[in-house]
């Protein structure tokens, strides 16, 4: 059914607010549906594995900008560092390091938004809110050159209870505001196909939206 991709994909950003960035998660899709959100003008595609976002890459348009999306092993930075548009899961101290030492090897600086566990469930990554504040705080007094931070990113519990949702929103809406200026926060990355009308509402400005767009997955 790759013509309703198409279709989603138009329908989901004619009612998208204009400042809203919408990445197109990808993961477990064969190139064949990415082409399919290509060809109807989407640019920049969400993936959640190095060996599959590579592999991608190598095939596909080279003015695709790709997002990390999922947990990033450190001995695997090397492979994404080139070409990488923006890390979303930037979630430990080492891999920030090892992200500047790549980017240095490349000369390139690479976008990154610190990961935060906002979600009650047992969620295995991201800083906590006062981690995050430290790691963010540190960075500023000791600089990373080739790592420069855009935002945030977090997910909410997958529930469905509205109100937990908004509440888990509204903490890193919270975070982002508060220390926006002192870090430099432009990026607020929140809101997938179930919650993503919920996250507007709490500002997020870059939503990573896949079954809604690419039809659901068999695995993760
Ligand atoms: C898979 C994934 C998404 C997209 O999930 P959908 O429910 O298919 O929209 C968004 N963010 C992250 C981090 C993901 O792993």
């Amino acid at each position: 059914m790759n013509e309703s991709i198409a279709q989603n994909l138009l329908g989901f950003k004619s009612h998208l607010p204009e400042e809203v960035t919408l990445v197109a998660v990808s993961k477990t899709k064969p190139v064949s549906d990415l082409m399919k959100a290509y060809d109807s003008g989407q640019r920049i595609f969400g993936e959640n594995k190095v060996q599959e976002m590579t592999s991608k890459w190598e095939v596909m348009p080279k003015d695709i900008q790709w997002h990390m999306i999922g947990h990033l092993q450190t001995n695997k930075v090397k492979y994404i560092a080139s070409f990488v548009g923006l890390i979303h899961s930037l979630d430990r101290l080492k891999l920030a390091k090892e992200i500047n030492r790549q980017g240095e090897r490349h000369r390139k600086i690479i976008d990154c938004l610190v990961q935060i566990k906002i979600a009650k469930e047992e969620e295995k990554y991201g800083f906590s809110i006062q981690e995050a504040f430290e790691f963010l705080s540190d960075l500023n007094r000791n600089p990373l050159p080739y790592v420069r931070i855009r935002g945030v990113m977090g997910m909410a519990t997958f529930t469905a209870d509205q109100q937990q949702i908004k509440d888990e929103f509204a903490l890193l809406e919270d975070f982002y505001l508060k220390h926006q200026k002192t870090f430099g926060f432009e990026v607020l990355s929140m809101g997938m196909s179930g919650d993503y009308t919920l996250a507007l509402d709490h500002g997020s400005n870059m939503i990573r939206v896949g079954s809604a767009i690419f039809g659901s997955r068999t695995s993760h």
